[in-house]
């Protein structure tokens, strides 16, 4: 994991109040797209009004041309944990579908995540789903001013292992602001590596959790985009950005 502080970009409350106003962009959009979600649907439809909301909306889709992906979310069924590339695949009742969307207003990114059901779905997947819900949410719980960064995968990490989930250690939450990854690097497991930044008014991060059901292995597909749990197990990932501001944490992106 490489950091400086030098590098982390901290941001003024006004900065935050326009990344504010992306989030709450990018909320809308993922209030549309949850209802489209069906079984049905193909991923290149979901991923094409996604497109539609955020142009329409007078954004740029964050992913769209990002070194090279092709549309502007990512789309990831059941066994494929992230980058999923939208395709005329059509979802399946009982699948499970993990919806990752970044948009930029003026300037600002904003980027979130949501695992969704497809209809009814196995006890397994629900549990995972809501496991993995509240990873996010004891992680968000965990960030406070003062704090070291690492308060964020311990949190995520005790939570799923504790259900007899892993946690991908292979991708990881990062900085954002005028650019989508920013630093610092923002791991989803246990991490005592040396540097361990202290969280401070104005840092604004993208806290991603990615849950598997089996190993926390996992493979780049042939696309080389999307990456898929080792063992094909089921994987979910939910996403919000979040900023430290003076006296409380915001979550710029809850719905
Ligand atoms: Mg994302
Ligand atoms: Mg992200």
């Amino acid at each position: 994991m490489s950091w400086s502080k030098q590098r982390i970009k901290l941001k003024t409350p006004e900065q935050i109040e326009k990344m504010a106003a992306s989030a709450e962009t990018l909320v809308a959009v993922f209030r549309a797209v949850g209802d489209l979600v069906a079984a049905g649907k193909t991923t290149e439809e979901l991923a094409a009004a996604v497109e539609a909301m955020i142009r329409d909306a007078g954004c740029i889709p964050s992913f769209k041309g990002y070194n090279g992906f092709p549309a502007a979310a990512c789309i990831s069924v059941n066994e494929e944990v992230v980058h999923g590339i939208p395709s005329a695949r059509k979802l399946q009742e009982g699948d499970i579908v993990g919806i990752d969307i970044g948009l930029i207003k003026d300037g600002w990114h904003a980027d979130s995540a949501e695992t969704f059901a497809v209809g009814e779905i196995s006890p397994e997947a629900k549990q995972l789903l809501r496991v993995t819900r509240e990873c996010l949410e004891l992680a968000i719980a965990a960030v406070q001013a003062g704090r070291r960064l690492s308060v964020i995968g311990t949190a995520v990490e005790e939570h799923a292992m504790g259900h007899g989930f892993s946690v991908v250690e292979k991708l990881v939450g990062h900085g954002i602001g005028r650019d989508l990854h920013e630093d610092p690097q923002v791991p989803n497991y246990r991490c005592f590596s040396s540097p361990d930044p202290v969280m401070e008014m104005g840092l604004v991060i993208a806290i991603e959790p990615m849950v598997n059901q089996g190993t926390k292995r996992v493979v780049t597909a042939e696309d080389r985009w999307t990456v898929v749990t080792a063992d094909k197990s089921l994987s979910a990932h939910f996403e919000h950005t979040v900023a430290v501001t003076a006296d409380s944490v915001q979550v710029l992106t809850r719905r």
